[in-house]
């Protein structure tokens, strides 16, 4: 019952593989009810790494209950309980961050370094609205012309939340979730990917030995169709906030819409432009537009996929482009594989697709058909293609990006807008006036002005068009997990 003897049991079964158990009322449930197991595989090696259980709809339930006789006590306590409790969860975390980041490299197959960097944030998501909640500020006031009446806004925790998280950054996402749920007086079930489930269930001994009270936070493993669809169907469950595809994102709307009351906050997928304008130093231009392209080996919804270069740098920005990345992006070193041999066969099929439309294949190749040994792509630069071609408008969410040239700030603004997503966005220039003008047109819920990745916890996060529906962050989070009502009193 300790997070070394967690990672004892993670470790100690060579030829049996560890199997992970449900997180419900404080404690870990022994077999899922169905008996199913869904195998999780390493994505350096396609070897088996353990088995998880399939969540069926009792065993959501089982959560979903006590999540729900946790809530009245929790959604009662004061600010500076759940502030403490939280301020605990974050030590503890922060004291093992090293074994959360090996266990999310090993698990998601993201370099050490990045594991690193993604656990850090983890840990200040949980300090970020430790603190947040009690620094929070209102307002009372007359009603205008009636000095007899006054009006204030006030909040109360919604309830019961169904978090459900992607593959790609697990143990970050998860406790963007988790962190403000719990801050706002409200409980929940999380649902991590059942591709990467490794770090959420350590999560769940961090809350154990920080004493957050069972049941205020519960986990339930297993797969969409089956678990995460049951979990948010759930008509105790009175919001879903949601991190993954966009198609996954109109299904859970489409389950959800007659439940009118329940607040959904849906973070979704992206196809993100960076614009590189003729002003730029190529030699900053061009490690930023590589980083932002093949961070984490292209797999974070934020990355630059569609490089847009201004005629008179895109003769030189090309080829520098491409050996910065052979020479930076190595793979088993600064690069790892792509998460599974399912996202393999993915982002594979639209390398086909680019070489059948005759693309230039400025680093990169065509990955195998059939991996050998874990699932590794090379990092891909490609141009020549058709401002329709589906690698251009779809998101590939792997290592894989597509160059094109431009003339003016307007075809740039109108190439960056001519996608059905909206998530985020870079441009790259010196010019002041430009970064505001070009900046404030572009439709995409965040905007990277020479940077990339930069983010304050209490600005919006978000997407426009088909990434998304609501932000978190700060107020924002303040929002999706509490209900407003206005008061008018008269004396
Ligand atoms: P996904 O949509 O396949 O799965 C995400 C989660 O939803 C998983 O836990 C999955 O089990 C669950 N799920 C699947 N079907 C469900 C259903 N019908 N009901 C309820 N839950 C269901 O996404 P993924 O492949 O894990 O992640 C990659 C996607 O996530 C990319 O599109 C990426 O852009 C997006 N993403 C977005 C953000 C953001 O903040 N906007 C951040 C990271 C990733």
């Amino acid at each position: 019952d300790t997070l070394e003897s967690a990672n004892g049991y993670l470790t100690s079964h060579e030829s049996n593989p560890p199997r992970l158990h449900h997180f419900i009322d404080g404690y870990f449930g022994n077999n899922s009810e169905s008996g199913k197991w869904i195998e999780s595989i390493n994505p350096r090696s396609g070897k088996l790494l353990l088995q998880i259980p399939s969540g069926t709809v009792t065993d959501v339930d089982r959560a979903v209950d006590a999540a729900s006789r946790a809530f009245p006590a929790w959604s009662k306590t004061s600010r500076q309980e759940r502030s403490q409790v939280l301020i605990r969860i974050s030590d503890i975390l922060n004291e093992q961050k090293e074994l959360f980041a090996v266990w999310e490299s090993i698990d998601q197959g993201k370099t050490l370094a990045r594991a690193r960097v993604e656990v850090e944030r983890a840990v200040s998501n949980f300090r970020y609205f430790a603190t947040y909640i009690l620094h929070e500020e209102g307002a009372v006031r007359y009603v205008d012309g009636q000095p007899s009446t006054l009006t204030y806004e006030n909040r109360s925790p919604l309830g019961v939340f169904g978090l459900i998280s992607p593959w790609n950054m697990p143990l970050y996402l998860l406790t963007w979730k988790i962190a403000p749920c719990i801050a706002f007086g409200c409980t929940g079930v999380a649902k991590p990917s059942e591709v990467t489930s490794i770090t959420a269930f350590l999560l769940c001994e961090v809350f154990r030995q920080a004493k957050l009270p069972v049941g205020v936070m519960n986990l339930v493993f297993g797969d969409g169709p089956g678990t995460g669809s049951a979990l948010v169907k759930s008509p105790r469950v009175r919001g879903v906030s949601f991190t993954g595809g966009t198609s996954t994102g109109i299904r859970i709307r489409q389950d959800t819409v007659a439940d009118i009351g329940k607040h959904l906050s849906l973070e979704l997928g992206g196809k993100n432009p960076t614009l590189v304008f003729d002003d730029v130093e190529l030699t900053k231009a061009v490690p930023l537009a590589a980083r932002a392209a093949f961070e984490n080996s292209g797999q974070i919804c934020l990355c630059g996929s569609r490089i847009y270069v201004q005629r008179a740098v895109y003769g030189k920005f090309l080829p520098a482009l491409a050996e910065y990345v052979q020479t930076h992006y190595k793979l088993g070193e600064t690069m790892g594989p792509v998460v599974s041999r399912e996202h393999y066969m993915k982002v594979r099929s639209y390398l086909v697709q680019a070489w059948e439309e005759n693309a230039v294949f400025h680093t990169g190749e065509l990955p195998d058909e059939a991996p050998q040994q874990g699932f590794w792509i090379t990092p891909t630069v490609l141009s020549g293609l058709n401002t329709d071609s589906r690698v251009m408008r779809e998101e590939i969410f792997g290592p894989v990006v597509t160059v094109c040239v431009f003339d003016t700030e307007e075809e740039a603004i109108a190439l960056a807008n001519d996608n059905p997503n909206g998530l985020a966005s870079i441009v790259m220039t010196n010019d002041l006036a430009r970064m505001r003008r070009v900046g404030e047109c572009i439709d995409s819920g965040l905007v990277w002005v020479n940077c990339w990745l930069v983010r304050e916890l209490g600005t919006g996060f978000g997407g426009m068009k088909a990434s998304g529906t609501g932000r978190e962050g700060g107020a924002f989070s303040r929002d999706v997990f509490t209900n407003l009502r206005t008061l008018h009193v008269s004396h």
